[in-house]
């Protein structure tokens, strides 16, 4: 059997006037991610995580930020279409852990409802998707609450 092992990371800045959208969930809060797409920093991670298992590059080489098409597009379908690439290169994901570094709000009450709609976007059982969350103890930009940051590591798994 095959495998393959990739590793993603995204940081967005918090600002006012925008949702926070995080795994394709809005989160109550009162800054949102700012980004030219929905900027949720946890589906880039993972689209990140997915491209570089297959060495296919990263998420802005197929949705730049330069491109209008892509303007406050739903990461959920950009996350859909990179998992299209996956499969029809004959691979299937076997599980993926992420980590989701945000001083607020609670991740936590969040993180059932993030896994069930990455895994209905990819196909596969909420078991096989890890959300973690944690601070950054107030340290550097992420603790003084200027941004939200990401992280994914995905193995694939090469259908016979
Ligand atoms: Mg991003």
């Amino acid at each position: 059997m095959d495998f393959r092992i990739g590793n993603g990371y995204d940081i967005h800045q918090l600002v006012s006037d925008r949702p926070l959208i995080l795994g394709g969930i809005t989160i109550p809060h009162p800054l949102g991610l700012l980004g030219h797409s929905d900027a949720d920093a946890l589906t880039h991670a993972i689209m990140d995580a997915l491209l570089g298992a297959l060495s296919l590059g990263d998420i802005g080489h197929y949705f730049p930020p330069t491109d209008p098409q892509w303007a406050g597009a739903d990461s959920q379908k950009l996350l859909i279409q990179v998992h299209d690439l996956i499969q029809s290169q004959g691979w299937r994901i076997g599980n993926l852990d992420t980590v989701i570094v945000a001083e607020r709000p609670k991740i936590k009450p969040h993180i059932a409802a993030m896994r069930d709609r990455l895994a209905h976007s990819l196909q596969i059982a909420p078991t096989q998707i890890g959300i973690k969350a944690t601070t950054n103890e107030k340290l550097d930009a992420v603790g003084r609450e200027e941004g939200i940051a990401a992280y994914a590591v995905a193995l694939l798994i090469k259908v016979i």
